[in-house]
């Protein structure tokens, strides 16, 4: 069976565009989107990624200021940089970007950043919002996966959707967003025993749990379309993903590649949800205004 690939990179360049558009005329008002992302680390390949946000953000009109701490930054210096930054009127997208210097915890920080710049839904109250069907920012990897299905026409109602990984960040949230359009899903995770007793009879497999090859052609149905969340850096520098690619081409219906694939539709969705949130704060401050 020929296995359809499911870029990625399409839908990443229209939502560029739309982010682009959308803050132009969020700029004819006198407001310019404006993304902080605070950095506290020299990890090579979070500063490749966090440049990749900031080239990202440039051409599509949104301002992005990285705020880096350094590696040694503490846990009192994160924690009073993302709440002034929460208090500043001109910012209005907020991203605590990880690792972290260690020690420092990322759930302890996370809190602090407003719900309405919370553009990468990392406080807890944006996972809350999302899991009583409240209007929040979902975590952009997670409504990625999401903006895939949807761009390919690929349905989840009253389908047998499994997600691998429960993290906060991807597999949650995604879960909450795949409930959200009554899929019937199962959360698989490291403890919930072989992946093909879930993965087999799957309609939909969405792997997001940092495991390089977690995932072939021996898990899944020939019916099943594979999305692959993973970003696993190997030595040589090169990207790949938690699917063994080579074994489930050929076999799945449909596979999302690595690189190329959620992760480029993230950032574009990052830079999205930066301009929603401006002009969710500027209706918000004349609604304060005229009351
Ligand atoms: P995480 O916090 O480490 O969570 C990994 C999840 O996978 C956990 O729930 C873990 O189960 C589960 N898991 C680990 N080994 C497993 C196994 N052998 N069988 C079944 N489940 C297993 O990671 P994350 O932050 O969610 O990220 C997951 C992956 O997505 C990583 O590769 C990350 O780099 C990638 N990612 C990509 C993007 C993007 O834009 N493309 C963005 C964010 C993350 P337990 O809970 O039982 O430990």
């Amino acid at each position: 069976m020929s296995t359809t690939l499911l870029s990625g990179r399409t839908l990443a360049r229209l939502m560029q565009q739309k982010a682009h558009d959308d803050a132009r005329n969020l700029e004819a008002e006198g407001l310019r989107p404006t993304l902080a992302v605070v950095v506290a680390t020299d990890d090579g390949s979070t500063q490749w990624y966090v440049r990749s946000i900031e080239r990202a953000a440039e051409s599509a009109g949104v301002s992005c200021r990285i705020v880096d701490l350094g590696h040694d930054a503490t846990a009192q210096v994160l924690a009073g940089v993302l709440k002034d930054l929460s208090n500043e009127p001109t910012v209005h997208g907020i991203i605590l970007q990880t690792p972290l210097p260690p020690g420092v915890d990322a759930d302890a920080l996370v809190g602090h950043i407003a719900p309405e710049k919370d553009i990468d839904g990392a406080n807890p109250v944006s996972l809350g919002h999302l899991a009583v069907g409240q209007p929040s920012f979902a975590p952009a990897t997670a409504r990625a996966v999401i903006e895939i299905l949807d761009h390919f026409d690929i349905p989840v109602a009253g389908r047998n959707v499994v997600v691998i990984g429960r993290s906060a960040v991807v597999g949650k949230p995604l879960s909450l967003l795949l409930l959200e359009r009554d899929a019937a899903v199962t959360i698989c995770h490291s403890r919930s025993g072989p992946l093909e007793k879930y993965t087999k009879t799957a309609d939909v497999v969405i792997v997001a749990a940092g495991r390089i090859g977690l995932l072939n052609s021996s898990h899944i149905s020939s019916e099943a379309v594979v999305i692959d969340v993973g970003t696993n850096v190997l030595p040589d520098g090169s990207l790949v993903g938690d699917v063994d690619q080579a074994s489930v081409r050929g076999v799945a219906a449909a596979l999302t590649p690595v690189p190329g694939g959620v992760g480029s539709v993230t950032t574009s969705l990052l830079l999205l949800h930066t301009v929603e949130a401006a002009r969710e704060q500027s209706r918000a401050f004349v609604r304060e205004g005229a009351a």
